[in-house]
């Protein structure tokens, strides 16, 4: 790990060199809030920002990804057999990005990319992408990401952390990734490790103190599964949702999708949309029996997934990092805060 000292006087030229190698994306500003997108030429990413509205997944995983394509054109050898679409593998960049979303990645990672089955498409663009991350000085009222495995200066998933020091950034630099991102840019001015850790040290502790919302997890673990899944209080959480599906996509760690074949005149695509659990269609079989059919079991399958099914299959925490998005969003204020208290606390009366 080595740490650098960029005067933001020469970060736009920074970032502008490292275009010869890099594909950028980060913080954009438009009417509805900030989001993470492609970096056009002469546009580099806002800095000067709290949270995005959608996270970093889409660089990974699209809205929209065209996966397989085939000809029915018969007089074609190779008609009706299947052929993987072209996907962009060139290097790409995301500067800015929260470290709560870097932790999320690594926290999706485990699901796209196991010993036994490897997502092509996202591992793929993942390899491709070096992350660039912005420590949170001020994190805002919805953040809860120190109880949720992150916190505004965690390191884990990024290639560099960045922090803002007014007028200069501070960077760890943190992979091989992340060294190659500095040297395309010529950030080059080296400083003092035990320095640079002493800072970074205070601005966590500083920005820390100020988060002032929690979750207890540390029961979740030991509780029954089935116990749990029976609790009395799911029908509660669930009465005021209106299945819009918001909190998933807004989610960092969600990653439903659903496939469907398209096909126009003699060509066809399989392509893969977001999907949402919230949603009764996602569970629905072509018979017409649906595992999910009420709205409790699907809001209960959502705070089941992320807060008790992930963590005993991969005991590495809750599948969430606390970002507070999906409180933000949800149209009817379910909160998972409450939820994941609700269920950490629950003992089942004999
Ligand atoms: S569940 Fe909510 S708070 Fe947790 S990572 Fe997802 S959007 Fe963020
Ligand atoms: S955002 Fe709120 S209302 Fe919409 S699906 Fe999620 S919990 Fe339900």
């Amino acid at each position: 790990m080595k740490f650098i000292t960029i005067d933001k006087k020469e970060w736009a030229k920074g970032i502008e060199r490292s275009r010869e190698t890099y594909q950028l994306f980060g913080p954009v500003k438009d009417k509805n809030g900030f989001f993470i997108k492609n970096l056009e030429n002469g546009i580099l990413p806002d800095m000067d920002y709290s949270s995005s509205v959608m996270s970093v997944k889409s660089v990974l995983f699209p809205q929209t990804e065209r996966m397989l394509f085939t000809t029915l054109d018969e007089s074609q050898e190779d008609h009706h057999i299947m052929k993987r679409a072209q996907t962009d593998t060139t290097p790409r960049a995301v500067i800015g990005i929260r470290p709560y979303d870097a932790k999320a990645i690594e926290l999706v990672k485990l699901n796209f990319d196991t010993p036994e089955y490897r997502d092509p498409y996202w591992c793929d663009a993942y390899e491709a992408t070096t992350f660039v991350g912005l420590g949170i000085n001020r994190p805002g009222p919805f953040d809860f990401s120190t109880s949720a495995g992150s916190g505004p200066f965690c390191d884990d998933g990024l290639d560099v952390l960045l922090a803002d020091m007014d007028d200069n950034y501070l960077a760890k630099v943190l992979t091989d990734k992340g060294e190659a991102f500095m040297a395309a840019c010529t950030f080059d001015a080296i400083a003092d490790e035990k320095e640079s850790k002493a800072l970074f040290d205070i601005l966590q502790k500083q920005a820390e103190k100020n988060i002032a919302s929690h979750v207890d997890t540390d029961k979740l673990k030991e509780k029954t599964l089935l116990e749990l899944h029976e609790a009395p209080f799911w029908d509660d959480v669930a009465f005021s949702c209106i299945n819009c599906g918001t909190c998933t996509f807004v989610c960092p760690t969600c990653w439903c999708f659903d496939i469907q074949d398209e096909t126009k005149r003699k060509s066809s695509t399989r392509i893969r949309n977001w999907d949402t659990c919230m949603s009764p269609l996602f569970t629905r079989h072509a018979t017409g029996h649906n595992p999910r059919d009420t709205k409790t079991q699907r809001v209960r399958q959502r705070f089941m997934h992320k807060l008790k099914y992930f963590l005993d299959k991969y005991d590495q925490g809750i599948m969430c990092v606390g970002c507070g998005r999906c409180v933000k969003s949800c149209p009817v204020n379910i909160d998972i805060r409450n939820v994941c208290n609700m269920m950490n606390a629950f003992e089942k009366q004999n």
